[in-house]
């Protein structure tokens, strides 16, 4: 130590002074930027505006921006330390390849001639399908346009797709069931102008915070919240509907049965804008309230108030989430939701909309810019005509782009354990800690002969696998546009240099381009995510996301701007779709279900007698990654945990803290800490699936969604047990009290 910091003369003034922000006022001076730099949140899909202020080169602080529509100036815990990620400890810096059994550094050049030359080596002996590619929600709309030309136009396989797929299929494929098209036909506005809000699986105070300030600036609201678990929003709720697992199409139909019977149904809507309804209302009349009642749990005067609520709104809006996609009934849960909005006339209106809240930031990018489960567009694979306009656009035969979608995410998994996929290259995600049943997932990676992880974190427990590893930049160091939940794009910009050799996705795409030699025919003249803006706007002009009137400044000058915004377009303002009632399906109508209930594929019995839910928390995102190495964020949620109802800990004889295994038929998880609480009923056990170190996906299973391929991560049968003797689980007690009584003294 110096001898005047001895002596207390020394205080260190360049780490502890104060200054003046004109932003924050007094504050430290370290944390007062030279500049502050637009962009959009890389966390979430609420898509909130913020700026990142930048000291000597290096992010040192961030704000959130007060003009932005959809957070005005607020942010969540995860946005307010997103900086700290950008510096995280666990940055991937260079490429590493594996030689002798170690991942070693190696030139870029190394890296990406190998890539090419094991991938052509493997589709050249295999068939071109033998390569997979698994992407994300993580990237900017440019790299996911760019990426799915490289993919099915450059390396020539369809096995394509995103994980959003774990998250957000059922969305989409129930959107284009029931209107033709995938697009979430409302804006949060919407959310201010309702006057019954019906949120349905939808924990939006732990997994889209922002949001809640939307309900809060509706007095007039009812909110309407359907959950097996008492979540922090449903604690928000006017009326809460705490229904058994996975009986939410039960409760739909209920509601459907109910307003037919009460004319609370808006029949000149049925009749012009809808097909269907004849059968539809056949189909529900067996959904009694008391028949409801049996398979949901609520009362009868529960399920009947709930109807007459949201039958007599001017206005009713019904979001969901995960607890309606992750679902083997996901796709359909959803057709049933539109079916309910539909009859009653609730959308395309202000206020009135069925709604999916989306997950990661630019979730919704990766679905406009498709290749995985649509063509650019939402255009598909199966339309000549879409595939024709395609090849115009890009001046390529039709026959290279692919008549019907590759692999989904789960089935690529699949055929890479049935060695049908020999070569996969994951994108910005993490599937070891992701996936469901990982123990299968893990036999499909360890059987490829190659596997290439890009990303912008090393080591994750995917990466340590890879063959190769290919450093990414990051939310902070690059350049595009992300489209919200409300379908708004806004731009995301660069602040700060990635670390070491990392480059940008779009650069990596472009660098692979070039050595595969369709660089030129591909992205003709491209050396930035501009020009690929500009191309994405030619491809989706006229259609339902017609891009084709944005630039990025109009973008930057109105914090984002919702699509369809066709060329041409003057006004800024908030747009629904289907607001002439005119839906993209033949008959240009919306088309009504029949969605039949049935038992969730996993039932509890004597050896697993609980249902395991699995969900977020508010301080970390997906598989802690990123939230992990910010260290505001593992002191509120350091751990794992098991939620468990007072009743079934007593009989257990478990009591709070004790650490307790999840045992399944697939697996177990160790020693994660017991809440003891009543925020989930008996019978029903609830998860984070967040922390690599106590996985929740060791115990869930292979079930996926047949219509969307999505998993079904919320309910599976699990046991609980003690992890330590009574005698160790004694000991510990007593060093927990020790160490409590020391924090209090
Ligand atoms: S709500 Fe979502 S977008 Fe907004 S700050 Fe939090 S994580 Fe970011």
């Amino acid at each position: 130590m110096n001898f005047r910091r001895k002596l207390g003369l020394d205080i260190l003034p360049e780490k502890y002074a104060y200054g003046e922000d004109p932003h924050y006022g007094h504050t430290s001076e370290q944390k007062i930027p030279d500049r502050w730099v637009p962009t959009t949140c890389g966390y979430c899909s609420v898509g909130c505006g913020m700026f990142i202020g930048v000291k000597g080169g290096r992010a040192v602080t961030v704000r959130g921006n007060q003009n932005h529509p959809v957070n005005l100036g607020k942010l969540c815990p995860k946005g307010l330390s997103e900086h700290y990620t950008l510096e995280a400890p666990n940055r991937a810096r260079y490429p590493l390849l594996r030689k002798n059994g170690k991942l070693v550094p190696v030139s870029w050049d190394e890296a990406l001639d190998t890539m090419v030359e094991k991938f052509r080596a493997t589709q050249e002996r295999y068939g071109p399908d033998a390569l997979g590619v698994i992407s994300t929600g993580q990237l900017v709309t440019e790299e996911f346009y760019t990426l799915g030309k490289l993919v099915q136009l450059g390396f020539g396989t369809k096995n394509y797709d995103g994980n959003t797929t774990l998250c957000m299929a059922s969305a989409v494929s129930g959107y284009k069931r029931s209107f033709g098209s995938d697009g979430p036909p409302g804006s949060y506005e919407d959310l201010q102008k309702a006057d019954v809000i019906f949120l349905i699986g939808a924990n939006i105070a732990d997994n889209h915070p922002i949001l809640c300030q939307h309900l809060e600036a509706n007095p007039r609201k009812t909110l309407i919240v359907a959950d097996p678990r008492v979540t922090k929003t449903a604690m928000m709720a006017d009326l809460f509907l705490p229904l058994k697992p996975r009986s939410d199409i039960a409760l739909l139909n209920g509601l459907i049965h109910l307003l037919i019977r009460t004319g609370q149904i808006d029949c000149e809507y049925i009749a012009k804008h809808t097909s269907g309804f004849a059968e539809l209302a056949r189909f529900v009349e067996k959904y009694t309230p008391a028949y409801v009642a049996q398979i949901t749990g609520l009362s009868e005067d529960l399920i009947i108030k709930t109807a007459d609520l949201y039958g007599s709104a001017q206005a009713a809006f019904i979001g969901w989430t995960m607890g309606v996609n992750h679902s083997t009934q996901g796709a359909e849960t959803v057709n049933a939701i539109n079916n309910l909005a539909l009859i009653t006339g609730n959308i395309g209106r202000a206020g009135a909309s069925p709604f999916s809240i989306t997950g990661q930031c630019n979730a919704m990018g990766t679905r406009e810019a498709g290749f995985a489960s649509s063509l650019p567009g939402y255009r598909k694979f199966e339309s000549a005509e879409d595939r024709a306009q395609l090849a115009r656009l890009w001046k390529i035969d039709p026959d290279r782009i692919p008549t019907s979608r590759g692999l989904a995410y789960p089935d690529i998994v699949e055929a890479a354990v049935g060695k049908k996929i020999r070569a996969l290259w994951i994108i910005a995600t993490n599937p070891i800690v992701s996936f469901p049943n990982l123990d299968v997932l893990k036999q499909g990676l360890e059987t490829l002969d190659f596997l290439v992880v890009q990303d912008g974190f090393h080591p994750t427990p995917t990466t340590e696998l890879a063959h190769l590893v290919l450093p990414a930049a990051i939310w902070g160091e690059k350049e595009g546009t992300y489209t919200n939940s409300e379908r708004r794009v806004s731009k995301v910009n660069r602040a700060v240099n990635p670390p070491g050799d990392a480059k940008s996705d779009f650069d990596i795409f472009l660098a692979l381009a070039d050595k595969l030699g369709c660089r030129e025919e591909l992205f003709p003249g491209w050396t930035g995510p501009e020009q690929a803006f500009e191309e994405w706007k030619r491809v989706s002009k006229g259609r339902l996301c017609d891009y084709s009137g944005l630039s990025y400044s109009l973008i930057e000058e109105h914090n984002g701007i919702q699509w369809p915004f066709p060329e041409g377009t003057t006004e800024v303002g908030t747009t629904r779709l289907y607001a002439d009632g005119h839906f993209p399906t033949e008959n240009g109508k919306a088309k009504l279900f029949c969605i039949e209930w049935t038992l969730f594929p996993e039932q509890p019995n004597q050896q697993f007698p609980f249902v395991l839910n699995t969900g977020r928390t508010v301080e970390h995102w997906h598989t802690r990654t990123k939230t992990g190495q910010v260290e505001i964020l593992e002191r509120m949620s350091p751990n794992a945990w098991l939620e468990m109802n007072t009743r079934d800990a007593q009989a257990l004889r478990l009591r709070p803290h004790d650490s307790v295994d999840v045992i399944s038929r697939r697996g177990r998880v160790r020693n994660v800490e017991l809440r003891v609480t009543e925020i989930v009923a008996p019978g029903q056990v609830f998860m984070p699936f967040h922390f690599a170190e106590a996985n929740a996906n060791q115990v869930t299973q292979s079930a996926f969604d047949p219509i969307s391929r999505e998993p079904n991560y919320k309910q599976c049968a699990v046991s609980v047990q003690l992890s330590v003797s009574p005698k160790e689980r004694r000991a510990k007690e007593s060093r927990r009290k020790k160490a409590l009584s020391m924090e209090v003294s």
